[in-house]
Order: structure tokens, then C-alpha cells, then sequence
């Protein structure tokens, strides 16, 4: 039998690095905005709920612009996010009960596929915990504060981290709720919470399955993106 799927979609950045006064979920991608095509894969897909998670004030603009007129059925909830991303993805997750998995996806990345959802809802059955990525193709440097490179780790263990992040949802919502309360002690010991595989280890000691993403499936975050996304498009 299958098991309830929900995906949050993160659509509560600022965008800083974009330069620009549209937040990056909401720029062009062809006749439509970035965070069309995540919600489309999403509602054509196997999972059964969306939840969006969008910028204060930005309710009703979603509601009317992006789910009721292309008919985004599988939206159930749409609620405002917070400062940090983690911040929004726990805001996303109190609106979902502990049944299932939860698919945790950014807003800013469009080129989510039907098979990166299958083979991540194949993973977390397994595996409680799965995160899609893929091996990094430059070779990457650590670098001291003095701007030394320090080491070079091993190409073939080093992959970069994209979403969906997908989970048991009565583990992320207890790893999320532990974090909301130690955060700021988190804060002082310098460790910096950039995605949900994080906080899964950091605050419940649970490791996380790599599964297969895809070089196409990038994060709109710097004007560059933008041009590299339209050529995705014309393909
Ligand atoms: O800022 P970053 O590139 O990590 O953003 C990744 C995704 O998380 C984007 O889709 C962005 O809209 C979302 N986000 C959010 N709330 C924040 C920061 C980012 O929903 N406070």
C-alpha cells in the first residue's frame, strides 16, 4: 500500500543574490514563473498534498496568481515562511501530521522530474531519510581563513546537495521541533543549518541516504542560473 506523500515548496527566500526586486521563485522561466514548474511536477505526480510556503504578505498573490489559475489542486495549505530557510521549512512542516513521508523541494529549483521522486520515495522507505544530489565535477578545496587551501578532499566522496530532501515525516517534524529549541545554541557553536539533511543528523544523530538528482536540477540564485535555466527550457 502506499503511504501518504506530502512536499513542502520553499518559496520564501529573499533573493538577495539575484540582484534583483523578484525574488528568484518568481522570475521568467519562459512564459512562466520558476516556481510554476516544481508546483507542475508535483501535481501531475504520485504525491498526494502540497504545501507552499511562501514570503510574509505573499498569500493571496499565490493563491490567485500561481495555484487557482493553473489549477494546482494538490495545494491544501499555503503559509507564510521566516527569516532562514529552516525557519520556513518548520513553518511548513507544523501544518502536516507525523503520517507518511514529506518531500522537502526549493521553490527556486524547476527542473524537479517525475523519477527523482520515484527513486527518492524508493530510498526513504528504506531508509527513513534520502536526499537528492550529485558528485561535483570541479575539484573542490577547503580553504583556511587566511585564503590557504588547506585540503582537497576526494573528488568521488564530495556531492553537492540538492532537493527534494525527502523524509519519514514523524522524524523531520521531531528533528525540526528539537532544532527550533536549541537554535540558538547551535548559533553559538558556529554551526550553520543550510539544509534538512543537517538537521536530521545534527539533532537526531540519523544518518541520510545520497540518492541520484540530476546536473539539470539547479537552484535559481544568481542571474547566470536564470540563462543556463533557459536553455534547460528550449531542450
Ligand atoms: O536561499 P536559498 O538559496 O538557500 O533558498 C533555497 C530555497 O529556500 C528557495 O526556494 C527559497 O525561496 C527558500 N527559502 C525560504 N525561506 C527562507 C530562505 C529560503 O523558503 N527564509
Amino acid at each position: 500500500m502506499k503511504e501518504k506523500t506530502t512536499a513542502v515548496v520553499l518559496a520564501a527566500g529573499a533573493g538577495r543574490r539575484m540582484h534583483s526586486d523578484v525574488q528568484k521563485q518568481y522570475l521568467l522561466l519562459g512564459d512562466k514563473l520558476v516556481i510554476y514548474y516544481a508546483l507542475k511536477t508535483l501535481q501531475d505526480s504520485f504525491i498526494d498534498e502540497i504545501v507552499l510556503v511562501v514570503g510574509h504578505g505573499e498569500t493571496q498573490y499565490c493563491r490567485n496568481d500561481i495555484v487557482e489559475k493553473y489549477r494546482f489542486s494538490k495545494v491544501k495549505q499555503i503559509v507564510e515562511g521566516g527569516k532562514e530557510r529552516y525557519h520556513s521549512v518548520a513553518n511548513g512542516l507544523k501544518t502536516i501530521d507525523g503520517d507518511g513521508y514529506v518531500f522537502i523541494h526549493d521553490g527556486a529549483r524547476p527542473f524537479l522530474s517525475e523519477e527523482m521522486l520515484l527513486r527518492s520515495y524508493e530510498a526513504v522507505r528504506k531508509y527513513q531519510a534520502c536526499v537528492v544530489g550529485m558528485p561535483v565535477k570541479d575539484t573542490i578545496r577547503i580553504v583556511d581563513e587566511n585564503g590557504f587551501s588547506s585540503m582537497t578532499p576526494n573528488r568521488e566522496t564530495v556531492w553537492q546537495m540538492q532537493t527534494p530532501q525527502v523524509f519519514a515525516a514523524a522524524l523531520v517534524k521531531e528533528a525540526y521541533e528539537k532544532l527550533l529549541v536549541r537554535e540558538a545554541e547551535l548559533k553559538e557553536r558556529g554551526i550553520r543549518i543550510t539544509d534538512d539533511a543537517m538537521v536530521v543528523e545534527t539533532l537526531l544523530n540519523h544518518s541520510v541516504k545520497m540518492v541520484e538528482g540530476s546536473y539539470e536540477n539547479i537552484k535559481i540564485t544568481t542571474p547566470e542560473d536564470l540563462d543556463i535555466a533557459r536553455s534547460f527550457l528550449k531542450k
